[in-house]
C-alpha cells in the first residue's frame, strides 16, 4: 500500500511518499524486489519520536544504499517493567512526514503481535558486554535489543544497518551478535546529534520541563569536562570520575547513575586513560533517565 496516512489533514503540504508497510509479508515482497533489482539495502532501526538524530542515519543510509529500509517499532521486550513504554512518545504520522525530504524507500511500522506472536519464546542473549554500564541498571534491556535487532535483520535482510553512537553499548553488543551469529549484515555508526548546547538529541528530551532541560546539560558538561583532563594529560581514572561525579554532584535534582571511563572494544573498566577510552554517563533529571557518551583521545 502506498500511504500517505491521514497526512491530507496536516498543514504541511509535502506528504509522504515512500511505502508503510506494517506486516512481514509486505515488507519482504517489497525488499525482494529490490533485491532483484541488484539495490544494497540499507537498514535504519528506530522507536520513532524521529528526531534529527535518526534522520541523520538514514541520510547516511541514502547516501550509501540505493535502497533504504526504516523500521519504526517501539519494541516492548527492551523496557523493564518499571520503564516508560506505556508512555514512550509515538506519532507515526508525524515520523512520516519528517521522513519527506529523504526520499524513504520503504517503513516498516508493525504492530507488536507481528513481532511477538502468541507464544514467542526465543531470546538472544549476548554475553559480557551487556553485564555493564546500562546492562547493570537495565536488567533485560540488551536481551530485548539483540532479539528485536536479529528479528529486524531477518526479516529486512539488509546489506548494512547504521546506528547511532549515542547508544554506543548498543553498537558494541549488536557487532558481537553479528559476529557470533554469522549475520553477514554490515555494522555502521553514525556520530551523536546534539542541540548547539551539546544536549545528545533523544526521544525522552520531550519529558523535560525547561528546568530539567538545563540541568540534562550536565551530562555533557561532565563529558566535556573528562575530555579536557585527558588533553591536558591527566591520566587517572580516579580523578577523571571523580571530577565528573562532582558536576553531578551539584545538581540535586540530577541523579547520577554511572560515570565510567571503558575500553571501547570490550567496556572493560580502565584504570588509566593511556589509550581512547569511552567516557559514559546515564543519570535521571527528574523523572527522565538520560545517557551520553564521547570517546577520549590521550595525548601520544
Ligand atoms: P531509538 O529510536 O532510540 O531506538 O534510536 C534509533 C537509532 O537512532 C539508534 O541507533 C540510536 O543510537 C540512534 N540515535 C538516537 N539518538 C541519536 C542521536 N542524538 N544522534 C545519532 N543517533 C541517534
Amino acid at each position: 500500500m502506498n500511504l500517505s496516512l491521514g497526512l491530507q489533514q496536516c498543514s504541511a503540504p509535502a506528504t509522504f511518499t515512500g511505502k508503510v508497510v506494517t506486516t512481514r509479508v509486505e515488507l519482504r515482497s517489497a525488499v525482494s524486489a529490490a533485491r532483484r533489482a541488484g539495490q544494497r539495502i540499507g537498514f535504519v532501526p528506530t522507536m520513532g519520536a524521529l528526531h534529527a538524530g535518526h534522520l541523520s542515519l538514514v541520510e547516511t543510509s541514502r547516501a550509501e544504499c540505493p535502497y533504504t529500509v526504516v523500521s519504526i517499532f517501539v519494541n516492548p521486550t527492551q523496557f523493564g517493567p518499571q520503564e516508560d513504554f506505556l508512555r514512550y512518545p509515538r506519532d507515526l504520522q508525524a515520523d512520516l512526514q519528517k521522513l519527506v525530504p529523504l526520499s524513504v524507500d520503504l517503513v516498516y511500522a508493525p504492530p507488536v503481535e507481528e513481532m511477538y506472536g502468541p507464544g514467542f519464546g526465543t531470546f538472544v542473549d549476548v554475553a559480557a558486554v551487556t553485564s555493564v554500564l546500562e546492562g547493570a541498571f537495565r536488567p533485560g534491556h540488551f536481551r530485548g535489543v539483540a532479539t528485536v535487532v536479529l528479528k529486524l535483520f531477518q526479516q529486512v535482510a539488509p546489506d548494512v544497518a547504521y546506528f547511532g553512537q549515542k547508544d554506543y553499548q548498543q553498537t558494541v553488543v549488536i557487532r558481537r551478535m553479528v559476529e557470533d551469529l554469522d549475520l553477514g549484515v554490515k555494522i555502521v555508526v553514525c556520530p551523536t546529534v546534539r542541540e548547539p548546547d551539546g544536549l545528545a538529541l533523544s526521544s525522552r528530551n520531550v519529558y523535560l520541563s525547561p528546568e530539567e532541560r538545563q540541568q540534562a546539560l550536565v551530562l555533557w558538561r561532565s563529558l566535556q569536562l573528562a575530555h579536557r583532563l585527558v588533553s591536558e594529560g591527566e591520566q587517572r581514572a580516579s580523578v577523571i570520575l571523580g571530577a565528573m561525579r562532582g558536576l553531578f554532584a551539584a545538581e540535586p535534582d540530577v541523579r547520577l547513575q554511572y560515570a565510567a571511563l571503558v575500553d571501547p572494544d570490550n567496556l572493560a573498566d580502565v584504570p588509566l586513560v593511556t589509550a581512547p577510552t569511552l567516557a559514559a554517563v546515564a543519570a535521571f533529571v527528574g523523572t527522565t533517565r538520560l545517557i551520553d557518551n564521547r570517546l577520549l583521545a590521550p595525548n601520544s
